[in-house]
This record gives structure tokens, C-alpha cells and sequence, in this order.
């Protein structure tokens, strides 16, 4: 049997188009209204309710100066454990050594008796995911632009030797101007020596790069955040990621076999096809010298 990734997500969801998250799970008592450090040098007021993920709930919060903010609530409860205290020690390690204009902004990490907050950037627009669920797909030069940013963040986190793991539409946030903000490092790792191959399985089936399904005994490393990037831009052009399907074995077997299809509406002409940057940017030769049967021609 094929391993079993911890964050199900999209397994969860009807293949297509994806509806509104379920909560099926007993929510812990809600955090105070006002929350606040032990020395009330950081204190906020509860606001509203922004989401949930697997482990934390997240709020939106107003500081003393009325400035708004998101705060991510992991409640002690849940980490009893080494391994769940260890999680979210590398999840606020590496958040809050990111500084990129599209990754969400860590701010302050504090605790009460109850609960760990975390207080970020607020990203007013909601994520990718909940705008997809309303517009079915988006236009190529929307995609192009998100996609822009998303990479300039992903750049400069590899750069910093950290791998995202869970890149997708959800974890990738809009502020006030639509700009993306990639958020939850959840699942990062960090890469502390050159070469370091990850061991872990995880991710969200549909993202996840065969690698690590499959290839579990040489690991993988950066290249994972490419695959799951190249799973978003299909997604957002076409409206549903590229190896959906009824259940997760199934999605893992399409990952595996790069089992995927074009609509139709995405299947180019010939006109198309010679006007694409390949043909377009490069040279196309006159002709071709018979001495090419022996060596590659220079063109230049
Ligand atoms: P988890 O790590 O438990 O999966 P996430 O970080 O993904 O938690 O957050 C869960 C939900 O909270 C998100 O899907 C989103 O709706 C909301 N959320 C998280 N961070 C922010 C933020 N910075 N601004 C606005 N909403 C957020």
C-alpha cells in the first residue's frame, strides 16, 4: 500500500470543482477574546474567524493601535508529543527567518497557557482556492501574473535553502492589492547541508512530485516546489489540478504513470504552434549544411 501523506486536503474533496471546506473535526475552546503575552507587552483583540487548517485555527486580529492582523492558534492540546512540539518549532524557525514581498510576513510568536499564537500579515482577498471556487478558472495572463510572484517567492526561499513542501492554491494568499503571499510553512524544510536529500513523505496529493512517493530511498529536495508549481499554473488555467481523480491511490498511480490530459479548448492550432516563443525567439535557419551529418552547425 502507498504511503499516506498527513495533510488530505484535496483527497477530502469531490473531484470537480472543489466545494467549501468541511468541518467535520471538534473544534478546542475558542482562544480568549483578548489575546495577549505573559508581560501584555503584545496584546490583540479578536476580530474574526479567517480559517482553519490542519493544526491551527487562524483569526483576524486588531492591535492596540487598531492595525489588523492575522493570528494562527495551535492549541497545547495538540502538542503533547516531542514530534508535534519539534513541527512547530521548524514551522516558526524558518516562517520567521523569510522576508519576500510575497510570502506572507511572520510577525510575533508568543504564548498563554492554552495556546501558541502566531500573529502575520493579514491577507484580506482569502487564498487562490477560494477565488477558483467562485471564478472556475482563471484568464492565461491573470495565471501569468500570480505565477510571476509565486516564483519570485519561491526563488528567494531556495535561495535561503528552504523548501515550501506544500505549495498550492490554498496556501497561497492575496493581500489588499491581489498580490500573492505564499503562507503556511507547516511542512518547510530546511536544507542545512549542500546536497541534503528530505526523507519525509509529505504534502498534498494532488501537488505532490513523484519523488516523493517514489523515490524514497534517494529522497528529494528543492525540485519538489517545481513540480507542485507546475501542478498550480495547470490548475489555474484549466480549473482543476492535472492528476484529480475519485481517491488518492488513484492520484498517486497518475502521478506516477504522468498521467494527465488537455482539455479540449487548451489544444493548439498549427498557427499557434509556429508562433510560440519556441519558433519565434530563436533562430530558424535558412537551411541546413550537409555537415551537419557529422557535427552540429553554428547559426549565429
Ligand atoms: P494549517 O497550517 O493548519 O493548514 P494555514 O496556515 O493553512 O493552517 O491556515 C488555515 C486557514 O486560515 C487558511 O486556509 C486561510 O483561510 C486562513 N489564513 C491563514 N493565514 C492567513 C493570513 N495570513 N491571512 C488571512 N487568512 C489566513
Amino acid at each position: 500500500p502507498l504511503p499516506q501523506p498527513p495533510a488530505q486536503e484535496k483527497a477530502k474533496q469531490p473531484p470537480e470543482p472543489p466545494l467549501p471546506r468541511q468541518n467535520a473535526k471538534v473544534t478546542p475552546p475558542s482562544p480568549p477574546r483578548v489575546i495577549a503575552d505573559k508581560t501584555r507587552t503584545l496584546e490583540f483583540v479578536r476580530v474574526g474567524m479567517l480559517g482553519e487548517g490542519g493544526f491551527a485555527r487562524v483569526y483576524e486580529v486588531k492591535d492596540r493601535w487598531g492595525v489588523r492582523a492575522a493570528c494562527k492558534v495551535v492549541t497545547k492540546l495538540s502538542l503533547k508529543t516531542k514530534k508535534a512540539k519539534t513541527k512547530l518549532y521548524a514551522e516558526i524557525k524558518i516562517h520567521r527567518s523569510l522576508e519576500h514581498p510575497n510570502i506572507v510576513r511572520f510577525q510575533d510568536c508568543f504564548e498563554d497557557d492554552e495556546n501558541v499564537y502566531m500573529t502575520l500579515e493579514l491577507c484580506h482577498n482569502g487564498s487562490l482556492m477560494d477565488m477558483l471556487r467562485r471564478r472556475r478558472r482563471f484568464t492565461e495572463p491573470e495565471a501569468r501574473f500570480f505565477m510571476v510572484q509565486l516564483i519570485g517567492a519561491c526563488q528567494y526561499m531556495h535561495t535561503h535553502q528552504v523548501i515550501h513542501r506544500d505549495l498550492k492554491l490554498g496556501n497561497i494568499f492575496l493581500d489588499q492589492g491581489m498580490n500573492v503571499k505564499v503562507g503556511d510553512f507547516g511542512l518547510a524544510a530546511l536544507i542545512e547541508n549542500p546536497g541534503e536529500r528530505k526523507k519525509t513523505i509529505c504534502g498534498t496529493p494532488n501537488y505532490i512530485a513523484p519523488e516523493v512517493l517514489f523515490d524514497t530511498a534517494n529522497g528529494h529536495s528543492f525540485e519538489v516546489d517545481t513540480w507542485s508549481i507546475g501542478v498550480i499554473l495547470y490548475t489555474l488555467v484549466v480549473g482543476r489540478p492535472p492528476f484529480q481523480t475519485k481517491d488518492v491511490k488513484a492520484i498517486y498511480k497518475r502521478i506516477r504513470d504522468n498521467e494527465y490530459e488537455f482539455p479540449a479548448d487548451k489544444l493548439v492550432s498549427f498557427e499557434e504552434i509556429v508562433d510560440h516563443a519556441f519558433f519565434t525567439r530563436g533562430i530558424v535557419p535558412d537551411k541546413i549544411p550537409t555537415s551537419a551529418h557529422d557535427a552540429a552547425p553554428s547559426f549565429s
